[in-house]
């Protein structure tokens, strides 16, 4: 396994794959890898001749007083953790190699951006898609994975890359969850063993909507206030938001019908979790 740090360097590397003929796979990570990141990895190495792993900790999708500083880096591990996943090259850059001037030029997709965590992370998903296409740009892959976890992240990618004509095709892995539910992420490392046992009432809340909606609940506002009950449970928790929108729009919807992603932000203690599940009503 290789390891680049500069763009001419992983630019070299793809080339020389890109002549053999190989099909390359993007799979876009801040590091401090989790089994989330792996089953990512996993479909990668299933799908493509040649996989690389961008680990990033992407200033520009940071707001002020968020946890940039903090976030971990244990790139050590990370690379032992690739090693045995099969990837052929990490690519871990510097924050002056992908940012050596100010930045000036920025992706912004409208619209699908603005609601859930749109609202309280002003210009997260702009720093996100500015840094998805620079890292499209500098890989070129053919096949880029994302995670349902970030559900909003994952539509948002795979509308810029529709409307900007990027020539890749977005894959999206499911959530992987601890053996309690607690979708797999980063942050958990930021939780106390108490606050991870109570956390698991994020995804017990997504299952009591999933519930309803089987049992036939079609008021928007009824499946909320019983998440919500179920989310008030905890005891460090600070609802962000619980919303039930359309699945491609992501536009608030007051009927349940269609395909509709139930999506749900707390801070639980110093860490802000997010999770969701998709629900095709078959309507
Ligand atoms: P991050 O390092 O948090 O930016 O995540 C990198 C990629 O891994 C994103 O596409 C995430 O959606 C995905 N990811 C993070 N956690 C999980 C998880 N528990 N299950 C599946 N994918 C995940």
């Amino acid at each position: 396994m290789e390891v680049a740090e500069t763009i001419e360097s992983v630019r070299r590397i793809v080339k020389n794959a890109r002549n053999e003929g190989r099909k390359i796979g993007l799979v876009p990570t801040m590091g401090a890898l989790h089994i989330g990141h792996i089953s990512l990895i996993e479909a990668a190495v299933k799908d493509c001749d040649f996989v690389i792993v961008s680990i990033f900790v992407n200033p520009t999708q940071f707001g002020p007083g968020e946890d940039f500083e903090k976030y971990p880096r244990p790139l050590d591990a990370d690379l032992k953790i690739c090693k045995k996943a099969g990837v052929d090259v990490v690519f871990a850059p510097s924050p002056e190699q992908m940012y050596p001037a100010e930045n000036i030029t920025w992706v912004n997709v409208e619209k699908l951006t603005e609601p859930l965590c749109g609202k309280s992370r002003p210009g997260h998903f702009r720093g996100v898609t500015t840094v998805c296409t620079k890292l499209f740009n500098i890989v070129t892959p053919d096949t880029a994975y994302f995670g349902q976890k970030d559900a909003q992240q994952a539509i948002v990618i795979k509308r810029m890359v529709v409307d900007l004509n990027m020539p890749l095709e977005i894959v999206i892995c499911p959530t992987v969850r601890e053996p309690n539910g607690l979708a797999v992420s980063s942050r958990n490392q930021y939780l106390t063993a108490r606050q991870k046992k109570d956390a698991a009432n994020i995804y017990k809340s997504l299952q009591t909507c999933r519930g309803m909606i089987d049992a036939g609940t079609t008021e928007a506002h009824q499946i909320i206030a019983e998440m919500r009950k179920i989310l008030q449970q905890i005891p460090s928790g600070q609802i962000e938001y619980v919303s039930i929108v359309d699945a491609e729009t992501l536009e608030s919807v007051d009927k349940i019908a269609g395909k509709i992603l139930a999506a749900v932000a707390v801070k639980v203690g110093p860490a802000r979790l997010i999770d969701n599940i998709l629900v095709d009503t078959g309507k």
